[in-house]
């Protein structure tokens, strides 16, 4: 049952697009003409020649919804379903992190928009190579070579066009290929995927003549080997030129540009070959970094498949039948029945069901190599984000730990009907991303969610509702920490009667800054000798500093980054109870925080602004407004991008300000950082002293 593959065959990509310029259509032509539907529908009709379980063919569908893979020609394409809302960093760079290449869809129309242009910026910055599809030439008014110079002029692109239309809007006949110099006619019914090649003459060779000497120029000077072929005279073999144009697109020197109406099934083809012909497979990457795990060294595993086992869990979903999570396997193989070590968790995992996202007949294997991504069924402990890896041979692929939330957020249901499916919703959307939480706040009854900011819990919002739920949220809240400034101690003793009987207890404690690089951290250390405490009493001391720690001595927010030292106790026979232990410990507790001078901190983020020169003064001077520290303003072609620091709670609803700074074109992307004190004025307002 083992599917093997050669890893030089697959092709891990995603497909992305401004909302509407055609993504959804292009996916479902590729999957007809690979012939997956079709195959697909006869599963459904459950009259297929392997029988699957009921729950098997229903778990098949669920696994398409997150990757499909299909075969085309030679090549195994995994297409990965990347997340729609482009400017939500930390899921879309866990996305891009599986992919080895991209299409980037354009609307023929509407041309570069401000969101293809936040796709393609990030595209730009994990290096990923791409080909593009511009879609919709059908359209009145579409125009293949304005969006190809618009590539070029707004997101500095190199788009390589290896077709043009032949024909624009209504009377779009077909396609040219520059590569085979043939015209291209398809089935526009969609009934066969019949591809009809007709010699070129006339008008129509002498233009496509042009074009391609334009085009081989072009490659030319991104190529060394093309150049020299090129120098030296004479024809150009059509073999030399691809392998030339597949050069250039994994060394991210060339996008190669196509060019058709998926609504009315022109070029679709021509796209899918080109993603076998020019997208890297995994061996063309050939590396990939992680950290040694706890730390930030760098550790790197050879995309093989005779190299130590190493994976990474870039999503995780769950239906009726328990929680599939999708692993890109970077190196090794990984079999049915396996035990590898989950690192973050530091357990081992043992594999159970292994799934390729196939929509063929045969979708379970028993076995996965490099540059497979896989669905995995059953893993016990493993999340998003979990490096699976051989005991052995250790790695992170991503850090370790995850941020604390930073911003919460009240939600509840319109109609109270709906109470259990949102909470069944919340707590799913909490399993499968690490960096979204979600309790039930007793004090003031109710649901909240919280995560890495404004933007995070919006789209998450915006998730529920796609659920079908109506739902109602409060303003978003900044997550406050308090901290110590120096340090202090108490000593304080109990000895009071409690419900009639003689109480005592002493405890002497220290508190201090620890500064330590996980925020939340509380450290407990004790100086006595444990022969002296009771064991019972001892728990009872070090529970109550870290209850009392979580919950707060300013205004209820967690103490982090500290340690706490028992230097003394005194008990008396008979009197010294726990609970006169924990009221004595819980004063001294107060007592020391306040002796060692509590501050209120706030989440510091980093932030990146990238907008066109024009806008630049106009987004630093906001920025400055907000209080920002703005660490490095870079040039990226005509482009500016502005890092710093800023404070979380200066930066609600930052993204509509950007939009009209910058007429739309500005992206910004927001990360917690660090806490810092807040300033004197908000202490003020917050603590009210
Ligand atoms: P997505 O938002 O990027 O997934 O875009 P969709 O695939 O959902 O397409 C958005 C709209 O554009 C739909 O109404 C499609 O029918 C239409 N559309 C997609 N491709 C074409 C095309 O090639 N020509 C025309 N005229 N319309 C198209
Ligand atoms: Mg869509």
């Amino acid at each position: 049952m083992a599917k093997q593959h050669a890893i030089a065959r697959i092709r891990n990509i995603g497909i992305a697009a401004h909302i509407d310029a055609g993504k959804t259509t292009v996916t479902e032509r590729v999957l007809f003409y690979a012939h997956t539907i079709h195959r697909m529908g006869t599963v459904d009709d459950g009259n297929t020649t392997t029988d699957f379980l009921p729950e098997e063919r229903e778990r098949g569908i669920t696994i398409q919804s997150a990757a499909v893979s299909v075969n085309w020609k030679d090549a195994q394409l995994n297409i990965i379903d990347t997340p729609g809302h482009v400017d939500f960093t930390a899921e879309v760079e866990r996305c891009l992190r599986v992919l080895d290449g991209a299409v980037i869809v354009f609307c023929g129309h509407g041309g570069v928009e401000a969101q293809s242009e936040t796709v393609w910026r990030q595209a730009d910055r994990y290096n990923l190579a791409r080909l593009v599809f511009v879609n919709k030439l059908d359209r009145i008014g579409a125009g293949f070579d304005r969006v190809v110079d618009e590539i070029r002029s707004r997101l500095r692109g190199r788009p390589l066009p290896l077709s043009f239309p032949n024909g624009e809007g209504e009377s779009l006949k077909g396609i040219v290929d520059l590569v085979g110099m043939k015209e291209l006619r398809f089935d526009q019914t969609g009934k066969t995927d019949t591809v009809e090649e007709l010699a070129l003459e006339g008008e129509l060779l002498v233009e496509a003549e042009a074009r391609r000497s334009a085009m081989i120029e072009q490659l030319a000077d991104a190529d060394d080997e093309l150049a020299e072929a090129y120098l030296e005279g004479g024809g150009i073999e059509p073999e030399t030129l691809k392998a030339a144009i597949r050069r250039a697109t994994i060394s991210g020197k060339v996008q190669p540009t196509f060019c058709g109406a998926a609504l009315r099934n022109i070029g679709i083809q021509p796209l899918m070959d080109g993603i076998a012909d020019y997208l890297p497979s995994p061996r063309d990457i050939r590396e990939t970094r992680g950290f040694r795990p706890g730390t930030e060294e760098v550790e790197v595993r050879k995309n093989y498949p005779d190299q130590p086992f190493s994976g990474y869990i870039f999503k995780t979903l769950a239906d009726a039948h328990g929680e599939i999570s999708f692993m890109r396997v970077y190196s090794g193989t990984l079999k049915e029945g396996e035990r590898v070590m989950n690192i973050r968790r530091e357990r081992r995992e043992k594999i159970g069901h292994l799934f390729l996202p196939f929509a063929d007949d045969r979708r379970r294997v028993n076995e996965v190599s490099a540059g497979d991504i896989v669905a995995a069924v059953g893993l016990k402990f493993s999340s998003t984000g979990d490096t699976l890896a051989d005991a052995e041979k250790p790695i992170a692929y991503e850090l370790v730990s995850f941020p604390d939330p930073v911003v919460s957020q009240a939600i509840e249901p319109r109609t109270n009907a709906d109470r259990a499916r949102l909470d069944a919703v919340l707590e799913r959307l909490s399993r499968s991303d690490p960096t979204f939480f979600t309790w039930y706040d007793e004090e003031t009854g109710q649901q909240i969610m919280a995560g890495m900011g404004e933007l995070h819990l919006e789209v998450r919002r915006h998730e529920i509702e796609e659920s079908g739920l109506n739902v109602n949220v409060g303003p978003p809240r900044v997550s406050y920490r308090e901290g110590l400034r120096g340090s202090g101690e108490a000593d304080v003793t109990v000895d009071t009667p409690l419900g009639g009987k003689p109480q005592f207890a002493r405890v002497r404690l220290r508190v201090e800054r620890f500064p330590n690089d996980e925020p939340g951290h509380v450290v407990f250390a004790s100086e006595l000798d444990p022969e002296l405490v009771p064991g019972e009493i001892a728990q009872t001391i070090e529970q109550v500093v870290r209850d009392a720690a979580s919950g707060g001595v300013l205004r209820g927010d967690p103490v982090i980054n500290l340690r706490a030292t028992l230097l003394e106790t005194a008990l008396r026979e008979e009197e010294s109870t726990p609970a006169a232990f924990a009221m004595a410990t819980s004063r001294a507790f107060t007592e020391a925080c306040r002796a060692a001078e509590l501050v209120l901190l706030e989440p510091i983020m980093s932030f990146e602004v990238v907008c066109p020169d024009e806008f630049m003064g106009g987004v630093l001077k906001d920025l400055q407004m907000r209080a920002a520290d703005v660490d490095e303003t870079a040039v990226r072609d005509d482009l500016r991008a502005i890092k710093g620091k800023v404070a979380l709670s200066r930066m609600f609803e930052y993204a509509s300000v950007l939009r009209s700074l910058t007429q739309g074109r500005g992206t910004a992307s927001l990360e917690p950082a660090a806490y810092g004190e807040v300033s004197r004025q908000d202490y003020a307002r917050l603590v009210g002293e």
